[in-house]
């Protein structure tokens, strides 16, 4: 077993599309960034990167690259997931905690996990998607920005492999 763990920060700013592991999420504002700015699905590739001690996604994905200027991160996750299957090693749950005073997200979890589940190649079982506020203190109650968190396992795939 290996664990993992992950987190990532992006600002709010009008004119951007809020996308969070997958979902689009009506509101008034979206995360900025060069890829499409999931902070959840960011956070949860850092922590399975993390967990195969592959580095991160500034390094595999680094925004210098024009390639992944509006990527989708849901599927930047499927090449980290493939990434750690090359080492031998498969997810067996995530837990992923977004911080955010608004909007509300619990209508759209269920979304999320599933679109996580499907990349992950997981049961909805096995993977957690959670939403809390900071009750408005520091940049994320301001309003200003949004974080995630993100804690994985893997296992070794019964093909074996080594990781580096
Ligand atoms: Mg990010």
């Amino acid at each position: 077993m290996r664990i993992g763990h992950g987190t990532d920060t992006h600002r709010l700013a009008p004119g951007r599309e809020l996308i969070l592991c997958g979902v689009h999420v009506p509101y008034e504002t979206g995360l900025l960034g060069h890829s499409d700015a999931d902070v959840a699905t960011h956070a949860l590739m850092d922590a399975l990167l993390g967990a195969a001690a592959l580095g991160d996604i500034g390094v595999l994905f680094p925004d210098t690259d024009e390639r992944y200027r509006g990527a989708c991160s849901l599927e930047l996750l499927q090449t980290v997931v493939h990434r750690i299957a090359e080492l031998g090693y498969a997810p067996v749950n995530v837990d992923v905690t977004i911080v955010a005073e608004k909007p509300r997200l619990r209508p759209y979890i269920d979304e999320m996990r599933k679109n996580l589940s499907e990349r992950l190649g997981l049961p909805m079982g096995c993977v957690s998607v959670k939403a809390t506020t900071t009750e408005g203190l520091g940049f994320e109650g301001e309003g200003k920005g949004m974080s995630a968190y993100a804690v994985c396992l893997l296992t070794q795939a019964t093909d074996g492999g080594n990781l580096p």
